[in-house]
């Protein structure tokens, strides 16, 4: 008897779709019901397999990138892996310029999914000829048949999410979300996830999480940079020193802002109640949840979908490490120290 193969073409096949599953320990005292979309799912471990695929397609559709040819971004973190993995897949070079702040794990892994790594350093200023962003700006020049994602200002990172993540939410809740968290960086997550359920029901509150030491919130309230809000934090991936033109600011009902300590605290807690291992910004969006719910945002009919956009396992040397948690003083005020690492 002929049995039919079931296996997928290749990973690419597994970018999204990803699951929504329903918060019950950390949640169980807030008002409403909360939804996590757990983005760690996707093969790359990340929400940014999603643009990486959408905007290498968009190119390879308009014929403007064709194998062999080279793929250039600056980012040591998820779309650095997710570029160099649909890269690898599709028969492209992928040139990744890091800042020398990036742990060696992290430049090991883009390493592992064959990407060409330019490791840049960190303290020049971003016009210096050294810095990251000059350094792929001119490889870009200087390599024939090479793209440059330039993920911060690239309109496909909206459309990515308008385009995906937008309506499998919308699907997946039966259109009974009322509000949207999600974490804002580049912005295009939630810029593109907002524009698509807004013109569902104008109703749906999107709500943007910031971290403290970046513009993005005072920004959206007085439309104006202030350089003042500034300052060196350590959640990787969320908030800005600049305005990216991937955040629409216009879909975006309120910010919250969330801090370093109290985002560990809750990504650990998640791993330890839910079972659900997520990366320092899951942690983050929880954290905004909570002061939502303190805020008195949500009511009993409440249907919150909270995006959880990456794996813990990125995180090992840092949130789920005690001695950096102790390093950074995050085990002063409170702890979720586990207290099961015992010598024998
Ligand atoms: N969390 C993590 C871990 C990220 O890497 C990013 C991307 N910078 C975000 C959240 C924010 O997503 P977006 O860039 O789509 O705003």
């Amino acid at each position: 008897m002929n049995k039919d193969i079931k296996a997928y073409d290749s990973v690419l096949d597994l970018i999204g779709e990803t699951p929504l599953i329903k918060l019950s320990t950390t949640t169980a005292h807030y008002t409403g019901e909360f939804f996590a979309k757990v983005e760690a799912f996707n093969p790359g471990h990340s929400s940014k397999d999603r643009i990486a695929l959408h905007i290498i397609e968009e190119a390879e559709r308009k014929g403007i990138l064709k194998p062999g040819d080279t793929i250039i971004e600056t980012t040591s973190g998820n779309t650095g892996f997710s570029i160099a993995m649909v890269s690898r897949i599709k028969g492209y070079d992928c040139i990744l310029a890091v800042s020398s702040k990036s742990s060696a794990d992290k430049i090991d892994m883009l390493k592992s999914m064959g990407a060409k790594v330019y490791v840049c350093p960190a303290h020049v200023s971003a016009d210096d000829p050294r810095s990251y962003y000059e350094v792929a700006k001119r490889l870009h020049e200087e390599i024939k048949n090479s793209i440059y994602i330039n993920q911060y200002f690239n309109e496909l990172n909206i459309e990515a999410h308008y385009k995906s993540t937008g309506p499998e939410i919308w699907e997946q809740t039966g259109g009974q979300i009322t509000h949207l968290v999600a974490c804002s960086g580049t912005g295009g997550t939630i810029s593109g996830t907002a524009r698509f359920l807004k013109e569902q029901n104008p109703n749906i509150e999107i709500l943007g999480v910031d971290a403290y030491g970046s513009v993005l919130k005072k920004y959206h309230e007085t439309k104006e940079f202030d350089a003042e809000e500034i300052y060196p934090y350590r959640i990787e991936g969320l908030g800005k020193n600049l305005i990216p033109t991937a955040t629409d600011f216009e879909s975006i009902d309120y910010f919250v802002k969330v801090k370093d300590e109290d985002a560990a605290h809750m990504a650990r807690k998640i791993s330890q109640t839910e079972g659900l291992f997520v990366g320092y910004t899951s942690g983050a969006a929880m954290q905004a949840v909570k002061l939502l719910n303190d805020e008195g945002r949500f009511d009993k009919n409440s249907k919150v979908v909270i995006i959880f956009p990456d794996h813990g396992s990125r995180y090992m040397s840092k949130i789920y490490n005690d001695q950096w948690m102790q390093d950074q003083g995050f085990f002063d005020s409170k702890s979720t120290a586990t207290e099961q690492h015992i010598e024998y």
